[in-house]
């Protein structure tokens, strides 16, 4: 049986990463798949589960040994989903998070045709802003990079199968969850889930 992957992209401050986490909280057999990045650890960011945390020669060597399903460089930082992360809970029939930016999900896409894609746009620029300042994490260039970036960034939505706007929290949380079941009923993961009771009821 077979977990189902999912792509979540948003500009920076959008709320992916709360929301992921929600909805992670609330369901044992959903994970989120755990990138290389090159960039430094935040405080509290722990090596492993926030991200795993690379310096550039490694990362360049993981490139060379194929390691990654994709890779790109993300604010002057590389960023890249190592193939081991998500094999192994998808082949567990564990619905798997992507939380990783456009480019990104353009390669997967290539790599796996069926893969669901959602973006997160923010209710506004002016809230995008605030949420960055609120997190509290990244100085004030960061913010300032990250906001300048944001409008290329959410040109992409189009390109994605589900589109969110990020404004009442419980609400999004609740409008992903519905996404992610609903693709649990769909005909080829029930048939192969519920493969002896079809078989039985098919029987003559
Ligand atoms: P945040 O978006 O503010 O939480 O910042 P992060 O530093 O956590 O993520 C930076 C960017 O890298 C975001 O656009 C992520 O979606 C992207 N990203 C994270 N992991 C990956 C990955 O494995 N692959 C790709 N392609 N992008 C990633
Ligand atoms: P991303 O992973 O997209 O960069 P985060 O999940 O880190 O974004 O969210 C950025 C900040 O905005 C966090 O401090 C988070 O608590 C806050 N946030 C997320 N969603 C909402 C929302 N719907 N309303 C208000 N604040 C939010
Ligand atoms: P942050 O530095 O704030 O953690 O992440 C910045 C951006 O990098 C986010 O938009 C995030 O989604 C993206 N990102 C994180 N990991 C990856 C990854 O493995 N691959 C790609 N392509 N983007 C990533």
């Amino acid at each position: 049986m077979k977990g189902n992957l999912f792509v979540v992209s948003s500009p920076s401050g959008a709320g992916k990463s709360s929301l992921i986490g929600a909805l992670l909280a609330k369901h044992d057999d959903m994970k989120v798949s755990v990138s290389h990045t090159t960039r430094a650890p935040r405080p509290g960011e722990v090596d492993g589960e926030h991200y795993h945390f690379t310096d550039v020669d490694t990362f360049k060597r993981l490139i060379q040994e194929d390691e990654f399903y994709e890779w790109a460089e993300v604010f002057g930082n590389y960023y890249g989903t190592s193939k081991s992360a998500i094999n192994e809970q998808l082949d567990q029939g564990i619905d798997v998070f992507l939380d990783i930016d456009w480019q990104g999900a353009v390669q997967m896409r290539e790599l796996v045709p069926h893969i669901i894609t959602l973006f997160i746009l923010p209710p506004s620029r002016q809230e995008l802003e605030s949420r960055l300042h609120k997190r509290g994490q990244d100085t004030k260039e960061v913010i300032a990079a990250r906001m300048a970036q944001a409008q290329s960034e959410m040109t992409h939505h189009e390109e994605y199968d589900f589109v969110m706007i990020n404004d009442d929290f419980d609400k999004t949380l609740s409008d992903l969850e519905r996404v992610v079941l609903s693709h649990r009923l769909q005909t080829k993961n029930q048939k192969s889930k519920f493969a002896d009771l079809i078989n039985e009821l098919l029987a003559n």
